[in-house]
């Protein structure tokens, strides 16, 4: 049994916007997908016409983050809604993490210590990171010892000390404390979401003081 689609709707599904259809449209005329004339495409060339399109336009939601990592010299198209967005889902907490796992993947960084958060924010992380990750989640609230901290240390290759809330500084202050060549590990976030924790891990590895 087979079905046609509205080729519009189809477009729209993709992310294309009305004003941004005619060029996906074009392009799939010329390659002989469909005619001018035609509204509907058979359900079948559904894979194709979304591999045609894939490969001229880049459907982004317009977050310089997104562009610049998936763009790739594309043509560019604004996803409608941003949710579409191929990079991101329209989710700031999905583009930081996936501007750490690009990141962290270039400078040899996998097992992270995240001290601090709230548990709903450490089900999010956990939740959210890649699988090639390790990660060490350090209720900041609950008693720590000198050397139970010293082994995060040493263990990590990053720890995010996240004074948003429910840290305590006596937990805190054995990371961000620890001595010099331990303390570069160490990244501090006093205040923000899961999404502000993740960039200001990007940055710190973007920054002098990872390099130093
Ligand atoms: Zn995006």
């Amino acid at each position: 049994m087979s079905t046609d689609l509205d080729i519009a709707e189809l477009l729209g599904s993709l992310g294309f916007g009305e004003g941004d259809r005619a060029r996906a449209r074009e392009h799939l005329e010329a390659l002989g997908l469909t005619h001018a004339k035609k509204r509907r495409i058979s359900a079948a060339k559904r894979p194709v016409v979304e591999a045609a399109l894939g490969q001229r336009f880049a459907v982004l939601c317009g977050a310089e983050l997104c562009t610049r990592a998936a763009a790739r010299g594309r043509e560019l198209v604004v996803a409608q809604p941003r949710i579409l967005c191929e990079h991101c889902g329209g989710s700031d907490n999905r583009k930081a993490f996936r501007r750490l796992q690009h990141l962290a993947e270039a400078h040899g960084v996998s097992r992270l210590v995240v001290v601090g958060g709230s548990p709903a924010a450490r089900e999010e992380l956990r939740a959210g990171a890649p699988e090639a990750w390790s990660l060490r989640l350090v209720d900041g609230t609950a008693r720590r010892t000198a050397r139970e901290a010293q082994v995060d240390l040493v263990w990590a290759h990053l720890v995010l000390v996240w004074g948003a809330s429910e840290l305590d500084h006596k937990v805190s202050n054995l990371y961000t404390e620890a001595p010099l060549p331990l303390r570069r590990r160490v990244v501090q976030l006093a205040r923000g979401g899961v999404a502000a924790l993740l960039h200001a891990a990007c940055d710190h590895l973007e920054g002098p003081s990872w390099r130093g």
